[in-house]
């Protein structure tokens, strides 16, 4: 389906391990202040001065978290990327460095990890993290890749996800759901192609939400936002495995509950009209499905005034005593127990 527009094929053995490096990350330039070394020596250094250091990494494994069939390595990269970065945006800190650590099959052409090491810039710049280090090695079978991020913050900045109280709003920003009917199109036409090869996929009506599983952004603005706003989180998560998953998550480190409500999911005309088009329920991908980096965060009751109307945040519920538990409240009123299905249970 993804057309191989790079048709000339370097072997990665003629470069040799060090050549390799040190073509893949010869364009990489330093932007932070914190950044005393980056790549090149035994070891990157680091400054942070009276900053808290955040950290997070991440690992993705080629047929496990993407296939390549229709996830172009340039997205790959970028994706990998967002994803890391997308967790300190969760901490309400910022992302300052990444390190890159790859294992890949001698099946791949230099020119396929150029395009894996352009997607990695893209987002780099985009986000003005320096690429410190890494490392690159050969794998039996498939592509492996690492990311470990490092972000910073002021101590009293930092939001866990153990904060929320009972009587706390919930919180989501911009609109969920989207990358996982962008996925269920993409696998639609992967099938499609396999039948016939020639087929020329007409993509134009899901443009929205192919990005939103392309090419997905990391929510960093949000920390302006809401510092803009005067707003602490009490609590915040990224949603990577899927919105009731996350719920679930700061309910249980913050021993509350939750009342979410259907009516206030914020669900982009696209996503709606696809999944009438798939014949699923829109609600139920908006709740499970993943991977949109939307951040969920709590705030207090009292900072309603604030964020009320504000077109970047949709408050979709409240939190509760924790023994009320945590519950969806549908259109009709009634009240369904949240589980965490995970994206999985879409499929099943
Ligand atoms: P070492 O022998 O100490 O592991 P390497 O030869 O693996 O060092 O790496 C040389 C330099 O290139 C180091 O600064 C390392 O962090 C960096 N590096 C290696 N692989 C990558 C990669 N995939 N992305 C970014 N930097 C990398
Ligand atoms: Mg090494």
């Amino acid at each position: 389906m993804i057309e191989d527009k790079n048709p000339q094929r370097t072997s990665i053995s003629q470069l040799g391990e060090f050549g390799l490096i040190e073509h893949l990350t010869k364009n990489f330039e330093i932007n932070q202040s914190s950044t005393l070394k980056g790549i090149g020596d035994d070891a990157a250094v680091l400054d942070f001065k009276d900053k808290k250091v955040v950290v997070s990494t991440d690992i993705m494994v080629e047929g496990v978290h993407f296939d390549l069939a229709y996830m172009p390595l340039k997205h790959l990269g970028y994706k990998a990327v967002v994803s890391n970065v997308s967790d300190i945006c969760a901490m309400n800190a910022k992302a300052t460095q990444i390190t890159v650590s790859i294992a890949v099959s001698n099946r791949f052409p230099l020119e396929a990890l150029e395009e894996l090491f352009h997607g990695i810039t893209l987002a780099a710049n985009e986000y003005k993290i320096d690429v410190i280090g890494g490392d690159t090695t050969s794998s039996q079978k498939g592509l492996i890749i690492s990311i470990t991020v490092l972000g910073e913050a002021d101590e009293e900045e930092i939001v866990y996800r153990n904060g929320a109280k009972s009587t706390d709003l919930l919180v989501v920003t911009g609109d969920i759901g989207a990358a996982y009917m962008g996925l269920q199109v993409l696998e639609r036409e992967k099938q499609v192609f396999q039948v016939n090869p020639n087929s020329q996929p007409d993509l134009e009506l899901y443009t929205y939400l192919i990005e939103r599983q392309l090419k997905p952004e990391a929510r960093a603005d949000v920390r302006t936002l809401l510092h803009a706003l005067e707003i602490k989180p009490t609590a915040m998560i990224d949603i990577s495995d899927g919105l009731s998953s996350e719920i679930i998550h700061i309910c249980k480190q913050s021993k509350v509950g939750c009342n979410l409500y259907e009516d206030k999911l914020p669900l982009d005309p696209q996503f709606i009209n696809v999944c009438e088009e798939f014949d699923i329920d829109s609600t139920t991908v908006a709740i499970n499905g993943g991977e949109d980096y939307e951040l969920l965060f709590t705030i207090p009751i009292d900072d309603f005034d604030k964020i009320k109307g504000n077109p970047n945040f949709s408050i979709i519920g409240h939190m509760t005593e924790e023994s009320e538990g945590i519950h969806l409240v549908t259109r009709a009123n009634t009240k369904i127990p949240l589980k965490a299905r995970g994206w999985n249970a879409l499929s099943e």
